[in-house]
């Protein structure tokens, strides 16, 4: 029995996908890299290994087989191909199929696509990242981790619309949530920081990347989470719009004939930071903007930086109704680790709920830097906790393989 405890974690995009090898026991990175535009021919494969980045073109061989190939070679000459215990693929949609992570054989595969029609631009290319790696690692282990599984657990009045049920029983159309495993980790390192167990920590969780969610964690439990049947809901990102009446899109249909795929690419590609502010999706970028001799530009930054903030907080103070008590309320994500800005923005908004920030202990909480930004007199512990959705997925894959053997 191979005693090997690294894993590989998948998780690909319809272009492109990121890998990691990973320890699961320390959960030391011992590479990881990216493949981009692939299915075109300008496609690269970028692998980094103890801070040096090698990148390879991949020319006529663009597809996601090909990638996998490249990675296996460069695995093999490193001498880290031999007894890979487990592969842990990120799979966006799990629907209510999906309670926890999974051991992939065709049953899970047919689940996985049976949900396709509720993330068509995730679960198809997930699937495909599956595929590539049975061929590429015959006999390895497989293992399904989902975005989605750690929401089940969300109430019936925190996951159903107010829309006709008919379309909920007959079509799936209820909330279920994403960042599943970066909510989970981060829920879960909280319990730790407070020295208490987690069935017995509830917190609220605000992971805030490209993307944005803010979860209710009772006991350990996701109550609520922001995103929704799609990750569009909730709060605004980088360019996708969050809440939005959906009047306006009656209203754009109606009145000015946009189409679906108009609408679409409105919502999620066009709007957000990027939309409001029409500088960029990029906190940072914004941020630099707020210093920016044009007033035009400096005004833009500063309302979309506003609005951020205001729904964040919003959202965390609505939160406290999912939860019997508020042990913490935890950032994550890259702006969430290192944004102090947007951070001290938030807590501005929640003072009614007696949460102070401390400002130097802001300051001091970037760049990967886990710690508390709260002051003394804040009723509630505000921590930062910089999040590793990879090691939760390497960890899963290397018990459920253990487990199954
Ligand atoms: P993803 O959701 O794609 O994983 P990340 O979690 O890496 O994204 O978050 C990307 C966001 O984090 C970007 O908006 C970026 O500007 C922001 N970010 C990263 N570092 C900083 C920083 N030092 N200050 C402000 N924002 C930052």
């Amino acid at each position: 029995m191979s005693t090997n405890t690294h894993v590989l974690v998948l998780n690909c995009g319809s272009s492109s996908f990121k890998f990691a090898l990973i320890d699961s026991q320390s959960g030391n990175q011992l590479l990881s890299g990216l493949a981009e535009k692939l299915g075109h021919t300008d496609a690269i494969i970028t692998i980094k290994r103890n801070g040096e980045k090698n990148s390879l073109a991949l020319g006529e061989h663009n597809q996601h087989v090909d990638a996998i190939k490249v990675l296996v070679g460069t695995l093999k000459q490193l001498g880290l191909d031999d007894g890979i215990s487990a592969i842990g693929h990120r799979v966006v949609h799990g629907g209510e199929a999906f309670t926890e992570s999974a051991i992939i054989d065709d049953d899970v595969i047919f689940a996985i696509e049976a949900v396709s029609a509720l993330a068509p631009l995730h679960n198809p290319a997930n699937l495909i990242g599956i595929k590539a790696a049975q061929v590429a690692f015959p006999g390895v282990p497989q293992v399904a981790v989902f975005d989605t599984a750690f929401h089940q657990t969300m109430p019936a009045k925190a996951f159903m619309y107010g829309i006709d049920k008919n379309l909920y029983k007959d079509k799936g159309i209820r909330r279920y949530g994403f960042h599943g495993t970066s909510h989970y980790f981060v829920s879960q390192k909280a319990a730790e920081w407070l020295d208490k167990s987690t069935k017995d920590t509830s917190v609220i969780t605000v992971h805030l990347g490209n993307g944005c969610s803010v979860c209710a964690v009772n006991d350990g439990k996701s109550m609520d989470t922001s995103l929704g049947m799609t990750p569009l809901e909730g709060l605004m990102m980088g360019t996708r719009s969050g809440d939005i009446d959906p009047g306006v899109i009656i209203h754009l249909m109606k009145q000015y004939n946009y189409d679906a795929s108009q609408i679409d690419d409105l919502l999620n590609k066009q709007s957000g930071m990027l939309g409001l502010s029409q500088l960029s999706n990029d906190c940072r970028t914004l941020e630099d903007a707020l210093n920016d001799a044009d007033n035009d530009k400096r005004q833009a930054a500063q309302l979309t930086l506003e609005v951020f903030s205001y729904r964040v907080a919003k959202y965390i103070a609505s939160y406290t109704c999912a939860l019997t008590h508020l042990d913490a309320v935890v950032f994550t994500g890259g702006i969430g680790e290192n944004s102090s800005y947007i951070r001290n923005r938030i807590v501005k908004h929640l003072s009614l709920l007696g949460l102070t920030i401390d400002e130097s202990k802001n300051q001091q909480a970037r760049f990967g830097q886990a710690g508390a930004i709260h002051d003394s007199t804040s009723r509630t512990p505000i921590i930062v906790i910089p999040t590793n959705e990879e090691w939760v997925i390497a960890q899963d894959a290397a018990r459920l393989t253990k487990e199954a053997k």
